[in-house]
């Protein structure tokens, strides 16, 4: 097909997606005789950031430079860690506090805004946005991009209208597959495989995770408060932490089991994925043991885990016990769930896999396309919960930033 190239409007760089990383990217450019446009599919940018930790927006963690992310690629790890300490979790800080925004630590590490209001985070990006005179297109999806001599050829709807713009640069920060009522559908990976990129296999990360429900059925709705949650797989531990843990109709959720499925998330699926939960962290198995036979002699075999776990538990706790011919207090020490699903993409908060790290320069740049830059969950990176996903976009937004300021 041939276009009026005459009639179509110019820019110099486009900003495919008005979450985290685009906000951010955007912040960064010089815009002195460049045309910046970014385009958001939604009627508003950073409906998702606005949305983080619970509205409190943990948008850091002091442990980023410490915790490894992950990735398919096997030097993915080393990938993330060089673009993390460039622009580490102090960088994050600086730079909202240089928008007029103040932070603080909680004592898990995890940074907020102190206003304790994801919103204001966009509100704080939006404003500098629009100071640098970044061109803010809303309700705009990019359809298409193909690579072309002159640059690339976007094809966008607007209102119902198809425009096509050309772009010398190109930040593909559409974002993942996950929460998709925040615009994320997986239509960015669409349109980096327009343009050459493969993908790696995608999963839920961030996620409840349903579990075999026989014995918790009539714990729905119920906190196991601070409890250990050990995960298996194969039989092997490969993890151990300590929250709270909700019983659901499905399975688990609260914080524990968030924080964990990020670890497992690719190995759901295989049906290789046991937690047990230490319902009685305080105590030892022996020592439990001891205390249980005592009580029994005292009290009823009905009362024998009142004031030790929730009631509720406990009961379910007693009927596992007698029907698996184990000792209680085991049952209470290892309390073995299966998992056999999550939630999906829907409910997950992250996507884990993405664009392949191996097809993409350290400066972010495609190896496919030149002038495609990717950032954000995009990309075959994916972070364990409590702030390390967003220190990611504004990282990985600010090495692209550097390079698209030298153009
Ligand atoms: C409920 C929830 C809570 C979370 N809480 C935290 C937290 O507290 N801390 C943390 O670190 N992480 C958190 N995360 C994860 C974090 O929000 C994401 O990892 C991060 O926003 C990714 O940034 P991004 O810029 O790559 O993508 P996104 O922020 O997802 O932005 C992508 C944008 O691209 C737009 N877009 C997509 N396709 C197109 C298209 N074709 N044309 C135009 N626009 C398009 C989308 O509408 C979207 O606005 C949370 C996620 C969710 C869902």
């Amino acid at each position: 097909m041939r276009y009026n190239k005459k009639a179509m409007e110019k820019i110099k760089t486009a900003i495919i997606g008005g979450g985290a990383s685009g906000l951010i990217c955007a912040a960064h450019l010089q815009t002195k005789n460049k045309r910046i446009v970014l385009f958001e599919k939604l009627d508003r940018v950073g409906k998702k950031l606005s949305a983080t930790g619970n509205g409190q927006g943990n948008v850091s963690n002091r442990g980023v430079t410490d915790t490894p992310y992950f990735s398919f690629d096997e030097r993915g790890a080393e990938f993330a860690r060089r673009i993390l300490q460039k622009y580490d979790s102090q960088s994050l800080v600086d730079f909202l506090r240089s928008l007029g925004g103040l932070c603080l630590t909680d004592e898990r590490g995890r940074v907020y805004p102190a206003s304790r209001q994801a919103s204001s985070l966009t509100d704080l990006l939006r404003r500098e946005v629009s100071a640098r005179g970044v061109d803010v297109r809303l309700s705009s999806v990019v359809q298409g991009i193909e690579k072309r001599e002159q640059g690339f050829l976007l094809t966008v709807l607007s209102a119902g209208e198809e425009k096509k713009y050309w772009a010398e640069n190109v930040l593909l920060c559409a974002g993942g597959k996950a929460a998709k009522n925040f615009g994320t559908d997986g239509g960015g990976y669409r349109l980096a495989g327009g343009l050459g990129h493969t993908l790696t296999p995608l999963y839920p990360s961030l996620v409840q995770l349903k579990t075999d429900t026989r014995w918790t059925k009539s714990l729905k709705g119920i906190r196991a408060q601070d409890c250990v949650v050990r995960v298996y797989v194969k039989q092997e531990e490969i993890l151990s932490l300590q929250g709270d843990v909700i019983f659901t109709e499905y399975g688990v959720s609260g914080d524990a089991i968030f924080r964990l499925s990020a670890y497992i998330a690719d190995k759901i699926e295989r049906g290789e994925v046991c937690l047990v939960l230490d319902l009685a962290p305080t105590v030892t198995e022996p020592d439990l043991r001891a205390f249980l036979e005592e009580k029994k002699d005292k009290y009823g075999k009905e009362e024998l885990l009142c004031g030790v776990v929730n009631n509720q538990i406990g009961r379910a706790i007693l009927r596992r016990a007698e029907e698996e011919k184990q000792a209680v207090s085991l049952v209470v020490k290892r309390f073995a769930l299966p998992v056999t699903g999550s939630l999906g993409f829907d409910y997950a908060q992250v996507t884990k896999g993405g664009i392949p790290l191996a097809e993409i320069e350290p400066t972010l740049q495609s190896k496919k396309a030149k002038g495609l830059y990717f950032a954000g969950e995009i990309l075959d990176v994916d972070g364990p919960c409590g702030g390390f996903n967003l220190q990611w976009a504004y990282a990985s937004a600010r090495i692209v930033a550097d390079e698209l300021n030298q153009k």
